[in-house]
């Protein structure tokens, strides 16, 4: 009985061919580069470029190793549609009478899979994916009958059971299980960042710039964006952006993981979540090089940990909520939002030094780190009050490293708390004081972080006390939130007023009414 399997843009570890259990001599690959995953949500040309020759350079060297691979680019009449509708022309040439997948990281993907296969008359598996350290069956167990899933309890069974930085006790290393007070410095001057190691762009992904350029003429991205093009589209790329990372960044990544830094983007972070997502790398070599930098002495225990705690803790907490969640939990919008994605977050083009700064990034390198996504663009998003499903989109498409999986729970519960507080039991609200804390944008913006009223008033400083206004009596019954409602409390009557003119008139300046 011969098999067909479909190899989807974020599953090119080869090892997924022997989890399969396919044999060469009689098994064919499948894999699409359907245009409507790069057009809908608009894909970053950075992103779309990383995954079409990631899949191609995969499909090279499968072919080489002697496997049938039916590959379908975008010139391919397959490429018009979604992924899984070339899988009936795909059996027609392939002769299989049976499908296989690994679990897609996407609910709607994996939905339309079993819908084709079934009007196909085709049978389905679909196996687990062993690339995380916890798969969804064993997340359910952990949440199941919890009031709150809260990541810190969840990382400290991660670390338990995979007996990393703990010690034959199983205790915490170090005496405990977080250093986050260690790690929120901010630069008092410029810092000196060694640049990153330029990777080699080949002919393959010099044919899927082209390509991309004649039949997806519009993806977003700055003017520059493709000719920056620098993702490790290989596994051997991938492992030197790792190995640049544990020697020249992991040192200083935990004392400076929250800071921002205008014309830096990437400062001491890892940008291997990309590699991390298409499979490139799995994520026990990525903690096993990390804890191996800090038992030599290479690497700071704050830094380690903190970097542990974003690859065990976060990133499968994360994965744990999504196939946890309600089937419909994109669709969440438990503030009832309804506002208009500003167009500034299309072009970059705002007087905000902060949001200017996140938005260029993002435009020119399909990146930003994690305090640009969840303080800057995400915490800009929460406060003024824009429709969850348009930020989503927004990040699904313009961060190199988004899936599904990932950036829905991050974007819906952690930034914009649309969950209504299954991800993080209060929003991640910041006024421009904290930007202010955290960066140098303040010094060069237009604005002033401390005013809330006036033609100077800081965007952020008036969207945040707007916010609260705005939720006040939802707020009431969260515990956490009495602090910053005292606040709000102590703020007058007019003052109050004028907080909610000054929001409004901004809204209609950034277009989010139209
Ligand atoms: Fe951003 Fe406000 Fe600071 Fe300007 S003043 S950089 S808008 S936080």
């Amino acid at each position: 009985m011969s098999v067909l399997a479909l190899i989807l843009g974020d599953q090119l570890d080869p090892e997924y061919l022997g989890t399969l259990g396919l044999d060469r001599q009689r098994d064919s690959l499948l894999m699409v580069e359907s245009r409507p995953a790069s057009e809908k949500p608009a894909s970053h040309i950075q992103r779309t470029t990383l995954f079409l020759s990631a899949m191609r350079h995969y499909a090279h060297d499968r072919r080489k190793e002697g496997w049938q691979v039916l590959y379908r680019d975008l010139h391919h009449e397959s490429a018009r549609g979604e992924i899984p509708e070339a899988i009936p022309e795909a059996i027609a040439e392939s002769s299989a009478n049976r499908v296989v997948c690994i679990q897609p990281g996407s609910r709607g993907l994996q939905q339309q899979l079993e819908e084709v296969c079934a009007s196909a008359g085709v049978s389905l598996h679909i196996e687990d994916d062993p690339h995380f350290l916890c798969s969804p069956e064993t997340f359910r167990e952990w949440a199941s009958g919890r009031k709150s899933l809260v990541m810190e309890y969840f990382y400290r069974e991660q670390r338990r059971r995979h007996d990393i930085l703990v010690d034959a006790d199983g205790k915490p290393v170090g005496g405990t299980w977080n250093f986050d007070k260690e790690n929120r410095k901010s630069f008092r001057t410029a810092p000196e960042i060694r640049p990153r190691r330029k990777l080699r762009r080949d002919a393959i992904t010099k044919k899927v710039l082209a390509d991309v350029n004649e039949l997806l003429p519009n993806l977003p991205g700055s003017a520059g964006a493709a000719g920056n093009f620098n993702w490790p589209v290989t596994r051997k790329q991938a492992l030197r952006l790792l190995e640049d990372f544990i020697e020249h960044h992991l040192a200083s990544f935990g004392d400076f993981q929250d800071a921002m830094w205008t014309g830096e983007a990437t400062l001491h972070h890892s940008l291997l979540a990309a590699a991390l997502n298409l499979k490139l790398l799995n994520p026990r070599e990525v903690l096993a090089e990390a804890v191996a930098a800090w038992e030599s002495g290479a690497a700071p225990l704050n830094a380690v940990e903190g970097f542990v705690r974003q690859i065990l803790g976060w990133r499968e907490f994360i994965r744990g909520v999504y196939f946890f969640a309600d089937a419909d939990y994109a669709e969440s919008n438990a503030l009832q939002e309804s506002g208009k994605l500003p167009k500034f977050y299309w072009d970059a083009d705002t007087e905000m030094s902060c949001m200017a700064s996140a938005l260029g990034h993002v435009h020119e390198n399909a990146y930003g780190h994690h305090i640009e996504r969840l303080m800057v663009t995400g915490n800009f998003a929460m406060m003024v009050g824009v429709e969850p499903r348009q930020v989503l989109d927004w990040y699904l498409g313009m961060y190199a490293d988004a899936v599904e999986w990932v950036t829905t729970p991050n974007t819906i519960g952690m930034a914009l708390h649309a969950d209504g507080g299954l991800v993080g039991s209060k929003p991640y609200a910041a006024s421009g004081r904290y930007i202010d804390r955290m960066s140098n944008h303040c010094a060069g913006c237009r604005y002033d972080p401390k005013a809330r009223r006036g033609e100077e008033a800081c965007p952020f400083t008036v969207f945040f006390w707007d916010f609260l206004d705005r939720h006040e009596e939802n707020f009431r019954t969260n515990p956490r939130m009495s602090m910053m409602l005292r606040n709000l409390d102590r703020i007058a009557a007019d003052e109050r007023d004028d907080i909610r003119q000054t929001a409004d008139r901004l809204r209609h300046q950034f277009g989010m009414q139209d």
